[in-house]
């Protein structure tokens, strides 16, 4: 059993008046209100870090699941009502810490914002005294952990918004908010993007929503809104005896991004190439953009940034394919339930020689792939698929059928030319030949199941090229 979760993005509209956005002065206002969630929640992280003895503090607990009584750590709540009994003034307690007086410092702050703001600083202060201690035990000179800051995209629990999603006409839905106007704490309207993804994300079973999250950034703002799932999977180890077991193998590469291949009692039953539909290449323009122009403007200014958009286009280039990729291999796994994801693990080498710019495209194509890795993964444990790290050793040049050393070769004007990037795989000892991604792909299965299959006796009949380079 674990648990995964994911953001749906929703945006505040923000165009102009006549086309049904927001107008100016409400913008301000999120603004004001994010900036004084933040010097609330300076406050309170001063005021938990002059008192560090009472979070670390031991308090017996009583267990919910057994009912047993135990030493352990104070929880939030019960730090939280303690915080707001030393700073808020109340009926009951009406002299609070005279440094800490909430109220005097901030006043008429709504309720809720202060106990969000109360349980981030309560998160924040323990982390770093977590870290410093540990930093403390490790005896190290460099590295002491930094006092956190404030501040904190806020969360927006019930009681500080409204949201009616469940209308019938969602083109005309409004984010009802409480807000701070600079002088008074109000609240407000902001029409939010319809989105048909967001729909789609939001009603999805299995998926239980969190409070949302206000992200405002430098042009607009948006609600985050987090989704938890309970997975259920077997382990690996439970799943390598099953006999039935269906195995997905992925081989990530430069010009296939992705070579998938499904493996049932021992054969392939399904291939699929992800191509990167000519990414490489169109990367390695830009990058020789890039160096040129360095080169020709020479060393550059600390502190300065260079080609901003060329770089930003490059990454969210490279960040959509490594996502459609993912989906790709998400989309195979999820024909076969209960089936088993296998990766190599990726290896960390530096290559060293050509250009400036190809050496840049090579770190880049390193980059999308452990990316990919990383995304499918995600992808795939949120439908229920574990997936596994193999050794990487040889997948590339031994033979995926008899388990030989091999060559790889490419086909030139009917001519083979052999080398270590060819496109092709041979073996020279059963004279298996097919794409060698593929080969690649089918030997991961074989790391999973430990080791090769033995070499073969008898002689087997020479397949065909064409019959292993079906692209899909
Ligand atoms: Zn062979």
């Amino acid at each position: 059993m674990g648990q995964t979760a994911r953001t749906t993005k929703l945006l505040l509209d923000f165009s102009g008046r006549a086309s049904g956005g927001t107008n100016a002065g409400k913008r301000e206002h999120l603004r004001a209100t994010v900036d004084i969630l933040n010097a609330a929640r300076r406050f309170y992280l001063d005021f938990f870090l002059a008192h560090t003895e009472k979070l670390t503090d031991r308090v017996e607990v009583i267990s919910k699941k057994t009912g047993e009584i135990r030493e352990g750590i104070i929880s939030a709540d019960v730090l939280l009502t303690w915080a707001e009994f030393q700073t808020v003034e109340t009926a009951d307690h009406p002299t609070p810490l005279p440094d800490w007086n909430f109220a005097q410092a901030f006043p008429g702050f709504p309720t809720r914002y202060r106990r969000s703001v109360i349980k981030d600083a309560i998160g924040k202060a323990r982390g770093y005294l977590k870290a410093t201690k540990s930093w403390h035990v490790s005896g190290k000179k460099k590295g002491r952990p930094g006092v956190p800051t404030a501040s904190n995209n806020p969360t927006l629990y019930a009681g500080t918004f409204t949201l009616d999603l469940d209308e019938l006409d969602l083109r005309k839905s409004f984010l009802r908010l409480k807000v701070y106007t600079g002088t008074a704490w109000v609240w407000r309207h902001y029409p939010t993007v319809y989105n048909r993804f967001f729909e789609r994300r939001r009603t999805e079973a299995g998926w239980e929503p969190e409070s949302p999250q206000l992200v405002l950034g430098k042009q607009g703002a948006e609600l985050h809104f987090v989704q938890t799932k309970t997975i259920s999977a077997k382990k690996i180890v439970e799943s390598k005896q099953d006999p039935e077991l269906v195995t997905v193998a992925v081989d990530l590469n430069v010009k296939f991004l992705a070579v998938i291949t499904v493996r049932q009692h021992g054969r392939i039953q399904a291939t699929r190439f992800v191509s990167d539909k000519g990414l490489d290449q169109h990367r390695y323009r830009h990058l020789k953009r890039v160096a040129k122009k360095q080169w020709q403007s020479g060393k550059a200014v600390k502190g300065e940034r260079s080609n901003q958009q060329l770089w930003a286009h490059v990454r969210r280039q490279n960040l959509d394919s490594a996502h459609k990729t993912a989906r790709a291999i998400v989309e195979v796994c999820e024909q076969y339930p209960g089936c088993v994801l296998i990766f190599e693990r990726l290896r960390k080498i530096k290559r060293k020689g050509g250009s400036t710019s190809r050496r840049l495209n090579r770190k880049h194509a390193n980059q999308l792939k452990g990316k990919i890795n990383q995304l499918a993964k995600e992808k795939a444990y949120a439908s229920g698929v574990v997936s596994v790290e193999v050794n990487p050793h040889g997948t590339s040049q031994y033979c995926s059928r008899c388990g030989a050393k091999g060559m790889r070769f490419s086909l030139v004007a009917g001519q083979r030319i052999t080398g270590k990037g060819g496109k092709l795989f041979c073996c020279s000892s059963c004279h298996f030949e097919c794409q060698a991604d593929f080969n690649a792909s089918v030997n991961v299965h074989h790391s999973f199941f430990r080791g090769a299959p033995r070499k073969r006796q008898r002689r087997v009949r020479k397949p065909r090229l064409s019959e292993y380079l079906v692209c899909t």
